[in-house]
């Protein structure tokens, strides 16, 4: 499913609401990006970039 197998955590400014993704190129720690809080609204912040273990993934 993941393709690189890095991944970002995005979270909300207002609430601390956060939410992982895979990664996507270009962003970067600290960039606000275009994705939503589903609580209220506010424009989420990438607050971490990481290689995440795609071994875990076997079933
Ligand atoms: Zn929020």
């Amino acid at each position: 499913m993941a393709i690189g197998g890095d991944v970002e955590v995005l979270t909300c400014p207002r609430c601390g609401y956060s939410k992982t993704i895979p990664y996507r190129l270009g962003d970067y720690v600290g960039k606000v990006v275009d994705e939503t809080c589903p609580n209220d609204g506010e424009r989420l912040v990438v607050h971490a970039i990481y290689s995440s273990r795609p071994t875990e993934q076997y079933s």
